[in-house]
């Protein structure tokens, strides 16, 4: 059985009185445990819509999303809290994090909103601190972190209580390349340690780091490759895909005129 299934997902966007507009179409997906999955295609293309609907941010117009056997779609408002707190973590491209709090009173949210004892949350912060080599700047405030660091705080905070799936949306939109490789080798070691992962990106070195890539276009499955061995030949494969996708194109329109 997989971890995450997508069942025929749709979503329209607009009211009555404002226009429609379908951002996806019939969208299926099925997810094993430990996969480390991008999605990618131009911008509009419904990436952030279908990564909305699977982490249950937003709700479907019709089609179901199937988490471990229970279907997230039908669950009640209080079910779904609960159920996102303990099975989700969620990474953004704005990291995400409260400027008020250090980066060890960040990554213990998920615990102290669990209720988590106190002698289990020092354990846990002393393993992913260690995992994630957080050691030098667990008790600084935000403000005083780099972006890459940031960014390897929220991971941080999305994986220390053991969700099932991690949500990843740019997470590398607003990082210089060096925080990316940082950030993507973060990613990389957590999918080795068998965590569940799936991607929104448009940058094909990020994409890279990922086992699986899923392209849409226009809110519809496009196609789907698979990385063998080689990390630079994976790469070279999805700036092809691109290529026909069109997207390349409409990533630096939006670039230059925004
Ligand atoms: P991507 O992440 O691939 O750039 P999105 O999923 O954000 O694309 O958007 C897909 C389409 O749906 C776009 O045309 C966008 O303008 C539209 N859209 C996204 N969110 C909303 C919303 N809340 N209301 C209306 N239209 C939306
Ligand atoms: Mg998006």
């Amino acid at each position: 059985m997989p971890l995450l299934k997508a069942d025929n997902l749709s979503k329209i966007y607009g009211s009555k009185r404002t226009a429609s507009h379908q951002a996806l179409s019939h969208f299926h997906l099925n997810v094993e445990p430990g996969e480390f999955i991008g999605i990618m295609g131009p911008s509009g293309s419904g990436k952030t819509t279908l990564l909305n609907l699977l982490s249950t941010i937003d709700k479907p117009t019709s089609g179901k999303v199937i988490i471990n056997g229970t279907s997230i779609t039908s669950l009640s408002k209080n079910k779904l809290a609960a159920f996102r707190l303990r099975e989700m973590g969620f990474v953004f491209q704005d990291f995400n994090l409260l400027p008020t709090l250090t980066v060890k009173e960040n990554i213990l949210l998920p615990l102290t909103l669990e209720k988590c004892k106190i002698s289990e949350m020092k354990k846990r912060l002393e393993h992913v601190a260690k995992i994630l080599s957080l050691d030098s700047f667990l008790h600084k405030r935000i403000h005083e972190i780099s972006g890459g660091q940031m960014q390897r705080a929220a991971i941080a905070r999305a994986v220390i209580h053991e969700p099932a799936v991690i949500f990843a949306d740019e997470p590398t939109g607003n990082l210089d390349s060096a925080s990316s490789l940082q950030v993507m080798q973060t990613l990389q070691m957590l999918h080795e340690k068998k965590h569940t992962i799936l991607m929104v990106t448009h940058d094909p070195f990020a994409a890279s780091f990922c086992r699986r890539i899923i392209f849409i276009k226009d809110g519809k499955f496009f196609n789907e490759i698979m990385r063998g061995s080689n990390r630079q030949s994976f790469f070279q494969d999805i700036l092809n895909v691109q290529s026909l996708l069109g997207g390349n194109t409409d990533d630096f329109h939006t670039i230059r005129f925004q």
